[in-house]
């Protein structure tokens, strides 16, 4: 038995290729554009050409589900103290060796023993099911590869949630506009690195996941930034200043994470994140003019706290990723000196 034949219940046609000659297709649901013959899998192995028609093998196929605190994504401006629906899928399109998610993303649908189906249908009466539910949240491995199932629960959501991507951000332009259409909110974006770095390791270009941070950020779709700093990767002062440079460009209110890389996958021989480093990423990206600069996965670190840019109040104080804070802002404005601050409540 051929091991898509399991697959079947997963399986739609791709909304976003194009045919070219003899049954030769091009997917345009991300930015590597794979051209794929007849037969044979695209890079994210998720999309399959079948004599010309470009098949998905992921349509509702769900590796996790829960209900997580909106600061975990991680994404601070963005209604804090609510929590988000979160589910992910299986395979990327990245090829991360630091990956934290790896038992998913580097598993494709091919090699699931029991695969779990859910209908966009179930995922909403799920939401609806928990009141307290504020957005749904697609997570865990890359979005973008799942984006026809995605498709179908944001248009069965109706506008009170929000819908929201944590994502590499290589979709293309024609993916993020059709997400957009269907109501996405929100982005939490991961910057891996420099042209290089994002070249050698992830096997793709940075140069387009900038592109759509600036797109959709014009778009008014809410975007936090988050970089992984690895030790011997990207921990260098080159690196903290080419990312707030770019993002003094697009918008300095954009907030910027900073967060602790611990050993996985295939860098366990690589150290934690020396805490000196996360503070000389911040104090970097802060001189440049960013607002709102972050640091995570150091439980009880200040920097996880939002400060008023202009008076430097304590306005949010968080504790970790968990929604126990305390908050000074009235109206949407600094309590202490009246600033408007750019958070969604
Ligand atoms: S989603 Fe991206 S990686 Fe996957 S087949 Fe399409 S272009 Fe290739
Ligand atoms: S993009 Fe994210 S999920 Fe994909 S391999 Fe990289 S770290 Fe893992």
């Amino acid at each position: 038995m051929k091991p898509e034949n399991n697959l079947e219940v997963f399986k739609k046609e791709s909304l976003l290729y194009y045919q070219l000659d003899d049954k030769i297709v091009r997917c345009n649901t991300c930015s590597h554009n794979c051209t794929i013959r007849d037969g044979y899998w695209g890079f994210c192995e998720t999309r399959k050409n079948e004599k010309g028609t470009l098949n998905v093998y992921n349509y509702g196929l769900v590796s996790s589900y829960s209900i997580n605190p909106i600061e975990k994504k991680p994404l601070f401006h963005y209604y804090p103290g609510t929590t988000a629906l979160t589910i992910g899928g299986f395979s990327c399109n990245f090829k991360c060796p630091w990956c934290q998610n790896w038992s998913i993303s580097k598993t494709t649908p091919q090699k699931i023993r029991n695969p779990i189906f859910l209908s966009p249908n179930e995922i909403k009466q799920r939401i609806l099911k928990e009141g307290q539910v504020k957005g749904i949240s697609v997570s865990f491995n890359e979005p973008t590869i799942s984006l026809e199932y995605v498709l179908d629960i944001f248009n069965l959501l109706d506008s009170d949630y929000y819908k929201m991507f944590v994502t590499n951000g290589y979709m293309t332009k024609q993916a993020l506009d059709v997400l957009i259409k269907s109501g996405l909110t929100g982005m939490s974006v991961t910057v891996k690195g420099d042209e290089s770095i994002v070249q050698k390791y992830c096997k793709a270009d940075i140069t387009k996941v900038w592109e759509n941070i600036t797109y959709a950020n014009s778009r008014n779709i809410h975007v936090e930034i988050i970089c992984l700093i690895i030790p011997s990767v990207n921990d260098t002062f080159d690196f903290y200043l080419d990312t707030a440079n770019r993002l003094i460009d697009i918008d300095k209110n954009i907030p910027l994470h900073f967060t602790r890389f611990f050993p996985d996958y295939r860098f366990t021989h690589v150290s934690p994140t020396p805490i000196n480093s996360l503070e000389n990423a911040h104090t970097t990206a802060k001189e440049r003019g960013i607002n709102y600069v972050y640091l995570g996965n150091i439980p009880g670190h200040p920097l996880e706290n939002t400060y008023c840019h202009q008076c430097h109040s304590l306005l949010i104080k968080r504790t970790g990723y968990q929604s126990a804070y305390s908050m000074d802002i009235e109206q949407g404005r600094c309590s202490t000196c009246g600033e408007k601050i750019p958070i969604l409540f």
